[in-house]
């Protein structure tokens, strides 16, 4: 803030049109007097002069070389009274002005009302008293904790950290197929990397392998698929079910070179071992077909 030249002439508390400047009518700040006795603010009559050459009150002659600064009249304003500038804002406090308004000066570096700028957001006209409170909880540039993460970040940064860009949240990821999210549709869903697998449980975009004929598919969609593959599904399941039928009858002389090589069960009687020996390897074989029990009813139907 720039150091003003002059003092509001309203703010005075004792009468002050003995002190005014004569050209634009506050308390000059830094006096000067023309030759002819008038006086005024430095800048008001050095601007005065630069396009005239009398006094604006009395139109003596006037020139810039005959200009000298008035120490009497600047004693006589540094002895008076005023009341703080931020009076309109809620400051009662008055004083002296002091010499160049140095007593001004010293009370305005810590008026509570006075107007600051933030330094960090450079937002204008913050009282003094309220700059804490806007640099705790207001200003877009407070550091702030991300809930996720913890990293510290601007707070005007919050509302994009979560997504990729120059500072992505490491505590966030999107959902890997594409789900928006509810409020924003906009946007993509978000969520805390420890709930993901949650959300990939549920999630109807997860691509999942149908369990009967392998083709991978959306969530949203098996449902659907299921219903309109039925017949295809059960022609795979027929295939199947041939292939597995072939497969044991090949493998069938195996079987018994194998029994016939395998020692006999000491625990158990001849007859009763083969017998064991038999559902032994015949269940390795077959136990793929033993969990479709299901299914093996259905497709008997179309054997
Ligand atoms: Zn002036
Ligand atoms: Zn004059
Ligand atoms: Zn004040
Ligand atoms: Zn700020
Ligand atoms: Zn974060
Ligand atoms: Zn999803
Ligand atoms: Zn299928």
């Amino acid at each position: 803030m720039a150091t003003p030249t002059s003092f509001d002439a309203d703010l005075f508390v004792e009468s002050t049109e003995a002190y005014k400047c004569i050209i634009c009518f506050d308390l000059p700040r830094f006096p000067s007097e023309l030759a002819c006795g008038h006086a005024g603010c430095k800048s008001c009559v050095d601007q005065w002069l630069t396009a005239r050459t009398s006094c604006p009150t009395c139109k003596a002659d006037a020139t810039s070389a005959d200009v000298k600064p008035s120490g009497f009249l600047a004693n006589l304003i540094a002895g008076l009274t005023m009341n703080c500038p931020n009076r309109q804002l809620g400051c009662d406090k008055r004083t002296l002005v002091g010499k160049e308004g140095k007593r001004i000066d010293d009370h305005l570096a810590e008026c509570a009302f006075q107007r600051l700028t933030c330094a960090d957001c450079h937002a204008q006209d913050i009282l003094r008293r309220d700059l804490p409170g806007h640099r705790a909880d207001v200003c877009p540039r407070r550091l702030v904790t991300c809930g996720h993460c913890e990293t510290q970040i601007e707070a005007r940064g919050l509302a994009g950290h979560s997504n990729a860009g120059s500072m992505p949240c490491q505590g966030l990821a999107a959902c890997p197929n594409g789900c928006h999210d509810q409020k924003d549709r906009s946007m993509p869903l978000v969520v805390k990397i420890a709930d993901l697998s949650a959300h990939r449980a549920v999630c109807p975009g997860e691509p999942l392998a149908c369990e009967i004929c392998g083709t991978t598919l959306e969530r949203r969609l098996m449902e659907g698929h299921l219903r309109d593959s039925a017949l295809q599904h059960v022609d795979s399941l027929v295939r199947e079910n041939k292939a597995l039928k072939v497969r044991l009858a090949q493998q069938q002389p195996e079987y018994k070179s194998m029994m016939a090589a395998a020692p006999p069960l000491p625990m158990a009687a001849g007859s009763d071992a083969k017998t064991l020996m038999v559902i032994y390897v015949m269940s390795q074989g077959v136990r793929a077909m033993l969990v479709r029990v299901d299914v093996w009813t259905l497709t008997f139907l179309f054997v």
